[in-house]
């Protein structure tokens, strides 16, 4: 295990810490790490952007290790943007260098004085000032960065002018194309006056049996290059157009179809790899989802190649076929450091309030019609910019749609005040449940039942799809599974083309500790109770947040695949309570589940 470092940014003091063993054992690092830490540590009910709020970059216990795409590290904190626990995870390499330059955790709170960067090497710590890098793009920053302490061993993690800005789903940005997007935890670092940390790192992370854990490498580097195939050859980007035919990814803001955007074609992965310059992959992985694109006047200089979810967010759901204008959009938001997916999201619900004459040309100052794709570079510039109606789109499309009124809310698709990602309950039902019970609201990463379940882990031999029937402990057990899935620091593209096998192998070799499956379920099951309960302490009860009915066919739509359907979110969601022991009202676990996971005690301590 590595270190702990504590910072106080008011008064700039920094402590270090050894890793508790029990934590490491209970909640084995990244976000279990996270909620265990901030569980004890944080003020209840603090303001996201106030000097309580407490931010931690946590890695996995397998980050930075010889497992297959071990480049994950987490960013946690209550959210600006929904007001509950807050997580983002992120791949490329910046959270292996985290750990070889000799932390696992680092938790920040207070405001400093004036900008400043954390900069580790090697076991140390210091605040540097940032005042040169204030108002700086994530790539600038990373770029001199770099060089100031040796484009070898150091790795970037930064704020952009929108997390500057305080837009409220502002993302950390690493590596110049790798984001924590989602939970606005760009806002919560830009609020604290941290504009980067960079890691200078060439300690190595402890392994218990390297030779065993090699060759695990070599055993699951064969079934990884078989099973990824899509994802090697075209990256995620290779799902847009099959979504949009399945009825998986959202077009028109949630109200339209496939049959209102054939021209979905035109954005799939064929015609984004004919704009690829060269592929590139994380820390430890030869799936190598990830892109550059070929330079050409218009694009960032270091311009990378759009995910599906942005490609769905600022293509299908706003019928733009317009790629260029997609990668523009993908690069302006890189750059400004804003998540693709809110940002995506909130210029969908301008367009359609202005469509339906809430909002006029005079105010937005453009013609913000579907199939724009220029409106939609210019409206993201403008929310990253917080210049004019983009000041209220910074704010996310809950919080625009209440102050705009006028029957806008109708418009803004969102749990919890979290913009809804690029999938479609209608067409993946657990999601219904995930999007709501979840302690991040609106995360597709979350897992849910028929959905991220992992190879030969459980089936899903439920005839239909949409019944209550059998789906409680499904979405319960599929649900832990990604959680531990996600704290380990392995990605999940990993983990859906791995036998369950492979977590539990690695897990073993490099921690030491040897885990059996049903072990290693309840340390998801125990991180992802802990995340609810941090949430009901703030006294946020899942059951009482609005999420956009569009989103389970409510009222169901006419045409296209998933014409017809209206999702039964209360029975899936009564079902998956009862499976989870959570009152059905309260939704807080019972005395006897608390006891079960080792609980108890932490949370009737207070
Ligand atoms: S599959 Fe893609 S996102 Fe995952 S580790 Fe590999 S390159 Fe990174």
């Amino acid at each position: 295990m590595g270190k702990l470092l504590f910072i106080d940014l008011a008064n700039g003091l920094i402590n270090e810490e050894p890793y508790p063993d029990d934590i490491g054992r209970d909640f084995i690092g990244g976000y279990g790490l996270g909620v265990r830490i901030l569980y004890d540590r944080m003020k209840t009910c603090v303001d996201p952007l106030g000097p309580d709020n407490m931010l931690g970059f946590v890695g996995g216990p397998l980050t930075g290790t010889p497992a297959l795409t071990s480049g994950r590290y987490t960013v946690v904190g209550k959210s600006p943007l929904t007001g509950t626990w807050g997580d983002s995870s992120s791949g490329g390499d910046f959270g292996p260098y985290m750990k070889f330059a000799g932390y696992d955790g680092i938790f920040i709170t207070g405001i400093s004085p004036s900008p400043v960067y954390l900069y580790l090497n090697d076991g140390n710590a210091e605040l540097k000032d940032a005042i040169d890098l204030w108002g700086k793009d994530s790539q600038y920053t990373d770029d001199v960065l770099r060089e100031r302490y040796g484009k070898r061993d150091t790795r970037v993690a930064c704020v952009g002018p929108a997390g500057e800005r305080l837009v409220k789903f502002a993302c950390i940005m690493n590596d110049k194309g790798r984001a924590a997007g989602r939970s606005g935890l760009g806002a919560v670092m830009g609020s604290k006056n941290l504009k980067a940390i960079a890691a200078t790192g060439t300690l190595s992370v402890p392994v218990s049996n390297m030779a065993a854990a090699t060759r695990l490498r070599k055993k699951w580097s064969r079934r990884m290059n078989e099973s990824a195939e899509l994802f090697y050859e075209y990256g995620t980007a290779g799902l847009t157009d099959s979504a949009a035919e399945t009825g998986d990814g959202p077009i028109k803001n949630w109200s339209g179809s496939f049959v209102d955007f054939p021209e979905v074609t035109d954005i799939d992965g064929d015609h984004v790899n004919s704009e690829q310059a060269r592929r590139y992959g994380c820390w430890r992985c030869t799936i190598s989802c990830g892109g550059r694109m070929k330079p050409t006047a218009g694009r960032a200089e270091d311009s990378h190649k759009p995910e599906y979810e942005t490609l769905n967010m600022a293509g299908s759901n706003v019928l733009n076929s317009d790629l260029e204008s997609i990668i523009q959009f993908n690069d302006l938001c890189n750059a400004e450091g804003m998540d693709t997916i809110s940002a995506g999201a909130a210029v969908a619900f301008a367009v359609e309030c202005y469509q339906n004459e809430i909002l006029d040309h005079r105010y937005v100052g453009m013609d913000l019609n579907w199939r724009n794709g220029e409106a939609v570079v210019e409206l993201a510039g403008k929310i990253a910019r917080r210049e004019g109606i983009g000041d209220i789109l910074a704010e996310g499309v809950q919080v625009a749609a209440e102050r705009i009124g006028s029957g806008s809310e109708e418009f803004a698709v969102h749990s919890g005040g979290q913009e809804l990602p690029a999938h479609d309950p209608k067409f993946v039902p657990a999601l219904a449940v995930t999007y709501r019970m979840d302690a991040t609201p609106g995360r597709h990463t979350q897992g849910g039942a028929g959905w991220i379940m992992g190879s030969n882990f459980m089936d899903d031999s439920r005839e239909n799809k949409y019944t209550a029937d059998g789906f409680g402990e499904l979405q319960s057990r599929a649900t832990s599974m990604v959680h531990l899935v996600n704290a380990s620091g392995i990605c999940l593209f990993g983990y859906t083309g791995y036998d369950i096998e492979f977590i539990q192998e690695f897990m073993t070799e490099i921690t030491g500790h040897s885990y059996t499956l049903d072990e290693l379920v309840a340390v998801g099951e125990r991180i992802g109770t802990l995340r609810h309960l941090f949430n009901l302490r703030e006294g946020m009860n899942p059951l009482d947040l609005h999420m956009n009915p569009r989103a389970i066919g409510d009222p169901p739509q006419s045409e296209g695949p998933n014409a017809g359907i209206t999702i039964d979110a209360e029975a899936l969601t009564a079902d998956y309570l009862r499976a989870m022991e959570w009152d059905s009202s309260t939704t807080r676990p019972s005395d006897e589940k608390l006891k079960q996971l080792g609980l108890f005690e932490l949370v009737t301590a207070r």
